[in-house]
Protein backbone atom coordinates (compact mmCIF):
# COMPACT_ATOMS: atom_id res chain seq x y z
CA UNK A 1 0.00 0.00 0.00
CA UNK A 2 1.37 3.52 -0.82
CA UNK A 3 0.06 6.98 -0.65
CA UNK A 4 0.23 9.09 -3.98
CA UNK A 5 1.28 12.59 -1.56
CA UNK A 6 3.33 10.90 0.58
CA UNK A 7 7.16 11.92 0.05
CA UNK A 8 8.71 8.35 1.58
CA UNK A 9 6.15 6.26 -1.17
CA UNK A 10 7.67 8.23 -3.81
CA UNK A 11 11.51 7.48 -2.56
CA UNK A 12 10.53 3.98 -2.32
CA UNK A 13 9.03 4.26 -5.89
CA UNK A 14 12.22 5.96 -7.23
CA UNK A 15 10.31 9.09 -8.37
CA UNK A 16 12.45 10.92 -5.79
CA UNK A 17 16.43 10.27 -5.55
CA UNK A 18 17.53 8.87 -2.21
CA UNK A 19 20.64 7.50 -0.79
CA UNK A 20 20.06 4.34 -0.28
CA UNK A 21 21.85 1.95 2.25
CA UNK A 22 19.79 -0.80 2.04
CA UNK A 23 16.86 -2.27 0.42
CA UNK A 24 13.73 -5.76 0.35
CA UNK A 25 10.99 -6.29 0.28
CA UNK A 26 9.66 -4.94 2.68
CA UNK A 27 12.52 -2.35 3.98
CA UNK A 28 14.58 0.74 2.74
CA UNK A 29 16.75 2.64 4.14
CA UNK A 30 18.41 5.68 2.90
CA UNK A 31 20.10 9.17 3.86
CA UNK A 32 18.06 11.67 5.88
CA UNK A 33 18.28 14.71 3.34
CA UNK A 34 18.98 17.35 6.93
CA UNK A 35 21.66 15.07 8.31
CA UNK A 36 21.58 16.21 11.94
CA UNK A 37 25.42 14.02 12.22
CA UNK A 38 27.83 12.23 9.41
CA UNK A 39 25.38 9.00 8.40
CA UNK A 40 21.88 10.25 9.88
CA UNK A 41 20.18 7.19 8.12
CA UNK A 42 16.11 6.79 7.76
CA UNK A 43 14.75 3.04 7.85
CA UNK A 44 11.44 3.01 6.80
CA UNK A 45 8.89 0.04 6.08
CA UNK A 46 7.55 0.54 2.51
CA UNK A 47 3.90 -0.24 3.52
CA UNK A 48 2.58 3.39 3.89
CA UNK A 49 1.68 3.68 7.61
CA UNK A 50 1.46 7.52 8.91
CA UNK A 51 2.52 5.88 13.13
CA UNK A 52 3.69 3.14 14.58
CA UNK A 53 0.18 1.42 15.09
CA UNK A 54 -0.52 1.80 11.18
CA UNK A 55 2.08 -1.18 10.39
CA UNK A 56 1.66 -4.63 10.25
CA UNK A 57 3.90 -6.31 12.55
CA UNK A 58 5.40 -8.51 9.96
CA UNK A 59 6.81 -5.32 7.79
CA UNK A 60 8.09 -3.98 11.31
CA UNK A 61 10.27 -7.26 12.57
CA UNK A 62 12.43 -6.35 9.92
CA UNK A 63 13.21 -2.82 10.87
CA UNK A 64 15.47 -2.73 13.57
CA UNK A 65 17.43 -5.25 12.12
CA UNK A 66 18.14 -3.08 9.54
CA UNK A 67 18.82 0.11 12.08
CA UNK A 68 21.71 -2.74 13.63
CA UNK A 69 23.40 -3.23 10.68
CA UNK A 70 23.64 0.62 10.10
CA UNK A 71 25.09 1.25 13.49
CA UNK A 72 27.74 -1.54 12.53
CA UNK A 73 28.26 0.03 9.58
CA UNK A 74 28.63 3.63 10.43
CA UNK A 75 31.08 2.39 12.83
CA UNK A 76 29.48 4.35 15.87
CA UNK A 77 30.16 3.65 19.43
CA UNK A 78 27.35 6.35 20.41
CA UNK A 79 23.86 6.82 18.43
CA UNK A 80 20.25 7.53 18.52
CA UNK A 81 17.33 5.38 17.39
CA UNK A 82 14.27 8.14 17.08
CA UNK A 83 10.84 6.84 15.83
CA UNK A 84 8.48 10.33 16.05
CA UNK A 85 4.52 10.12 15.99
CA UNK A 86 2.92 12.86 15.30
CA UNK A 87 3.06 16.97 14.76
CA UNK A 88 3.58 17.22 19.16
CA UNK A 89 6.29 14.45 18.66
CA UNK A 90 8.13 16.13 16.11
CA UNK A 91 6.54 13.87 13.45
CA UNK A 92 7.29 15.84 9.61
CA UNK A 93 6.69 13.37 7.33
CA UNK A 94 3.64 10.86 7.51
CA UNK A 95 5.33 7.88 6.66
CA UNK A 96 6.54 5.72 9.84
CA UNK A 97 10.37 5.66 9.95
CA UNK A 98 13.29 5.30 12.26
CA UNK A 99 15.75 7.83 12.24
CA UNK A 100 19.23 6.38 13.38
CA UNK A 101 21.65 8.83 14.31
CA UNK A 102 25.23 8.01 14.86
CA UNK A 103 26.81 10.61 17.37
CA UNK A 104 30.37 11.56 16.14
CA UNK A 105 33.02 11.54 19.52
CA UNK A 106 34.13 15.04 20.58
CA UNK A 107 36.94 15.16 18.19
CA UNK A 108 35.13 14.84 15.09
CA UNK A 109 32.68 16.81 13.59
CA UNK A 110 30.13 16.64 10.33
CA UNK A 111 32.92 15.16 8.24
P1 LIG B 1 10.53 13.48 11.37
O1 LIG B 1 10.63 14.85 12.00
O2 LIG B 1 9.23 13.30 10.59
O3 LIG B 1 10.77 12.37 12.36
O4 LIG B 1 11.75 13.39 10.35
C1 LIG B 1 11.60 13.47 8.97
C2 LIG B 1 12.98 13.40 8.38
O5 LIG B 1 12.87 13.20 7.00
C3 LIG B 1 13.81 14.70 8.60
O6 LIG B 1 15.01 14.38 9.29
C4 LIG B 1 14.07 15.18 7.17
O7 LIG B 1 15.34 15.75 7.00
C5 LIG B 1 13.89 13.92 6.34
N1 LIG B 1 13.42 14.17 4.98
C6 LIG B 1 12.37 14.95 4.60
N2 LIG B 1 12.21 14.93 3.27
C7 LIG B 1 13.19 14.12 2.78
C8 LIG B 1 13.52 13.70 1.45
O8 LIG B 1 12.91 14.07 0.45
N3 LIG B 1 14.59 12.85 1.33
C9 LIG B 1 15.31 12.42 2.43
N4 LIG B 1 16.34 11.60 2.20
N5 LIG B 1 14.99 12.79 3.69
C10 LIG B 1 13.94 13.63 3.87
ZN1 LIG C 1 4.21 6.76 2.41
Amino acid sequence: MSSAACIFCKIVKGDIPSLKLFESDKVLAFLDINPLSRGHALVIPKHHGEKLTDIPDDALTEILPVVKKLVKASGAENYNVLQNNGRIAHQEVDHVHFHMIPKPNAEEGMS
